[in-house]
C-alpha cells in the first residue's frame, strides 16, 4: 500500500529553469526529485553514492555520483542550475549523529563549497535543509516540552556535531544573502519519516527503527520490542509528502528572507505513543525492553509552526496514525524482499 504521492499546489511548476537536488539519492532527496520531475522541470540529481544505491531513481535524469564535500564538484554539479535544492548531508537518526560527531561536522565542506560554487555560477535561489537538532538544549529538558520557536534557536547550544554545523551552515546563508545578494532559504525539518527512507544499518530514525524492530519480531517469534530510552521522550514526526511540499513553498516565498523556518508537524509523540501505534498497525502486544543506555538525544521538542502559518498560511498536517501505517507496510515490504518472497509468520 502506497500513498498517492503525486500533491497538488506544486508551485515549482511555475519557475523555468534547471534544478540541483544533492542528497538526490538519499530518503528527502528522492522524493523531492520525483516530485520535481512530475512538475515536468529538468532535474540534475547528485548524490556521492553509486546510483545502484540510491533510493529512488528516476532513469531519464541527470543523475551524476559525485562527493560534494569538493568545491570542483560542487562546481560541476552548478553549472546551468537556476535552483539549488541542498540536501547532501552525512546524517542519521540519533543512534548516528551522537556517535559519528565529526563525521556530521564535516558537511560543513559540502554547504560551504555548494554555497561558494552557486554563488560563483549566478543561481537565482539556494535552499538549504536544516534541522530542529539547531534547538537550544536548555529549552528541550522536559518531554512535556514547549514548543519551539525560530527564535529559541538562541543564545546557541544546538545538539553536539550535528546540530552546530547545521546552525553554523544556516548563517552562512544568511550572510551570502545579506553580503552577495544571493537569494537562500533555510528549512529547519522536525524529524521525517515515510517510504523509501532508512530503515536499518544505523543511521534509522525512532518511527523506521520500532517499524522494522516490531516486524522482525513477529518474523521471529520473539515478541519483544527493544525501546531506545524510558520512552518517555517526546518529538514530532513529519510525514515526507509534507516535507516536501513544504521545501517548495519555502523556497518560493518571497517573505522569507534569509530566515530559518520551521517545518515540522505540532503532533507531539512519546516514543512509548509511538510504540503503541506500531502494536496497533501490526495488531501485536510486544513485550518492551526499554535500553536506558542507548541514546535518546533531548527530553522533548516539538514544532511551533506560528511563524510558517503566518508567512505560508500552512502547516505539515498528516496525522501520524496514517503516515506511519504507510510506512510500517512499505518496510514490511522491504523486509519480505530480503527474505527471498517468504511470507512473515504472523
Ligand atoms: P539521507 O541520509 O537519506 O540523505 C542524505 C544524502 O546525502 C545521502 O544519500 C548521502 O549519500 C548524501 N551525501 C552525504 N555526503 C555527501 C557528499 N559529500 N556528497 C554528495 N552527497 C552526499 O538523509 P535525509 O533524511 O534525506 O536528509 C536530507 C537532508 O535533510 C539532510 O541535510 C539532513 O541533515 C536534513 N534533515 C533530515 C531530517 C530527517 O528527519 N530525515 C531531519 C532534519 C534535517
Amino acid at each position: 500500500m502506497m500513498m498517492d504521492m503525486t500533491m497538488d499546489g506544486f508551485s515549482v511548476t511555475k519557475k523555468p529553469g534547471r534544478v540541483l537536488v544533492t542528497g538526490a539519492g538519499g530518503f528527502i532527496g528522492g522524493h523531492l526529485v520525483g516530485e520535481l520531475r512530475r512538475s515536468g522541470l529538468e532535474v540534475r540529481a547528485v548524490d556521492r553514492k553509486p546510483l545502484a544505491d540510491w533510493y529512488q531513481i528516476f532513469d531519464d535524469n541527470d543523475n551524476r555520483q559525485a562527493d560534494l564535500s569538493h568545491a570542483d564538484s560542487c562546481k560541476a554539479a552548478v553549472t546551468g542550475i537556476d535552483t539549488v535544492f541542498n540536501l547532501a548531508a552525512d546524517m542519521g537518526g540519533m543512534g548516528f549523529i551522537e556517535t559519528h560527531k565529526a563525521d556530521c561536522m564535516l558537511s560543513v565542506l559540502i554547504n560551504t563549497n555548494m554555497l561558494v560554487a552557486a554563488r560563483d555560477a549566478g543561481v537565482s535561489r539556494f535552499f538549504f535543509s536544516s534541522s530542529a537538532c539547531v534547538y537550544a538544549a536548555d529549552k528541550q529538558t522536559t518531554a512535556d516540552v514547549t514548543a519551539l520557536r525560530e527564535e529559541d534557536a538562541y543564545p546557541a547550544m544546538p545538539e553536539d556535531g550535528y546540530g552546530w554545523e547545521k546552525l553554523f551552515s544556516e548563517r552562512m546563508c544568511r550572510h551570502f544573502s545579506e553580503d552577495f545578494g544571493m537569494i537562500t532559504r533555510v528549512a529547519r525539518y522536525h524529524n521525517v519519516y515515510g517510504p523509501y527512507g532508512t530503515f536499518e544499518g544505523g543511521r534509522e530514525k525512532a518511527p523506521a527503527a520500532l517499524c522494522r524492530k516490531a516486524i522482525a519480531a513477529i518474523d521471529s517469534g520473539n515478541k519483544e520490542l527493544n525501546v531506545w530510552g524510558d520512552g518517555t521522550q517526546t518529538r514530532s514526526f513529519m510525514f515526507i509528502e509534507d516535507c516536501v511540499l513544504g521545501i517548495d513553498k519555502i523556497v518560493h516565498c518571497d517573505e522569507l528572507i534569509a530566515t530559518a523556518i520551521n517545518l515540522g508537524s505540532s503532533e507531539l509523540i512519546s516514543i512509548n505513543d509511538l510504540a503503541d501505534k506500531v502494536e496497533k498497525i501490526a495488531g501485536v502486544k510486544f513485550k518492551r525492553k526499554y535500553d536506558l543506555n542507548a541514546p535518546r538525544g533531548v527530553a522533548g521538542r516539538n514544532s511551533d509552526n506560528t511563524f510558517i502559518q503566518k508567512v505560508l498560511s500552512w502547516e505539515p498536517s498528516t496525522p501520524f496514525d496514517k503516515g506511519l501505517a504507510v510506512t510500517y507496510e512499505w518496510i514490511k515490504e522491504q523486509y519480505l524482499k530480503r527474505k527471498g518472497g517468504q511470507r512473515v509468520v504472523e
